[in-house]
């Protein structure tokens, strides 16, 4: 089988990128190996201002106007006019976005995993691990998330990688909450998503300041603090790439986490990830095509990526600059949309 473009994940990046190809009427083939879309470990927050305009106000589950930052030192509640965050059901966010690419025109197989990249092919093989099929292409877009196949095909290294560790809890929880506190969570952060039946409660951290190990009894021990006893719970985490090295290798492309894309700081990547995936699209139908939007991405990233450099540099530092941040937003010296990837 021969195809224009191939993409390798379902993920917000892959689905992004898959709608705007076949919407120009590109041949395009997207391979998923989960049977289900939309499935991935997530608090599912996304930003107001970088999302609002891509993702449906009735995927929403709750929004919130208001943030509740904790440090050992300070609680602040920020509010603004508008929601700053909302929480969004990934599965329910992936199923919309696969139904727009194929209505666009471009085919999703499930339950399709991509075994071995060859140069100008790929070897997949189905859900019962027994039929082996070779797939050609002109185009090979990564979109395969922060352990990427295409990415370690291209011979780039992660070396910065965060770890997100994720409880998703049946529960009503009325705040959104973030609690920084270098002593348990190094340089990242807890928090607490409520969605409409459940809440999302984990925990964010660079890989270089703490392992997942440490970081998870961190989680567990903060979380009792706050009243969840997450001991019979099942934890779900991942590691989230922000080893951003580039996106364009030739005909072979990479998007959102699988490009490394994704925030250093908070672990944001939904964002990154449908934004990268259209610029791809783009740049595969117009290879001349340049994007302000993806420029802009990139600035937030290295700077995200400088802030993680430097707070994990100590804990004391870490601590300081989590403090000074925490009374910028206090006192609006800071505004809460610029810790976010969209500008
Ligand atoms: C605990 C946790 C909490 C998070 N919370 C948030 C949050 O609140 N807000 C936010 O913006 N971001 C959050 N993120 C980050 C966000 O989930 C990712 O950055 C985002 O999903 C990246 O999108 P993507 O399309 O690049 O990759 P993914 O969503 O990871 O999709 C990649 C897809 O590729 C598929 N795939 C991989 N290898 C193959 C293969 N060989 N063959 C076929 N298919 C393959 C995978 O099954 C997957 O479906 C969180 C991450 C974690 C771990």
């Amino acid at each position: 089988m021969h195809i224009h473009t191939l993409i390798i994940g379902a993920g917000p990046g892959g689905l992004a990128c898959a709608r705007l190809l076949a919407r120009q009427g590109i041949q395009t083939l997207v391979l998923e190996r989960k049977k289900v879309i939309g499935s991935k470990v997530c608090a599912g927050g996304i930003t107001w201002s970088g999302l609002i305009s891509r993702v449906p106000q009735n995927l929403a589950e709750k929004s919130f106007p208001e943030q509740h930052i904790c440090t050992p030192w300070q609680k602040v509640c920020i509010q603004e006019k508008v929601p700053i965050i909302a929480t969004v059901n990934r599965k329910k966010l992936g199923q919309h976005m696969a139904g727009q690419a194929m209505e666009a025109g471009a085919t999703l197989r499930t339950g399709v995993a991509v075994r071995k990249i060859l140069d100008g092919a790929v070897l997949v093989q189905d859900k019962n691990d027994t039929t082996q099929e070779k797939i050609t292409f002109d185009y090979l877009v990564g979109a395969d998330g922060s352990s990427s196949l295409v990415r370690r095909f291209l011979g780039l290294k992660s070396k910065q990688l965060g770890i997100g560790i994720n409880y998703q809890v049946p529960g009503e929880v009325a705040k959104m909450e973030w609690h920084l506190n270098n002593h348990l969570f190094g340089n990242g952060y807890a928090w607490i998503f409520p969605h409409t039946d459940t809440v999302s409660i984990g925990a964010y951290a660079d890989r270089r300041t703490m392992n997942p190990g440490r970081l998870k009894k961190s989680l567990l021990k903060w979380a009792r603090m706050q009243g969840f006893n997450l001991d019979k719970q099942s934890a779900r985490a991942e590691y989230i790439n922000y080893d951003f090295q580039g996106w364009k290798f030739g005909r072979t492309f990479l998007v959102g986490d699988a490009a490394g894309l994704a925030s250093g700081l908070t672990g944001e990547g939904i964002y990154p990830a449908i934004i990268s995936g259209e610029h791809v699209a783009q740049a595969i139908i117009n290879p001349n095509h340049s994007s302000e939007t993806m420029a802009a991405l990139i600035r937030n990233h290295d700077k995200h990526s400088r802030l993680v450099a430097l707070s994990g540099k100590s804990g004391f530092l870490n601590s300081i600059l989590a403090e000074l941040v925490t009374l910028g937003l206090r006192s609006g010296m800071i505004k809460f949309n610029k810790l976010e990837m969209a500008v």
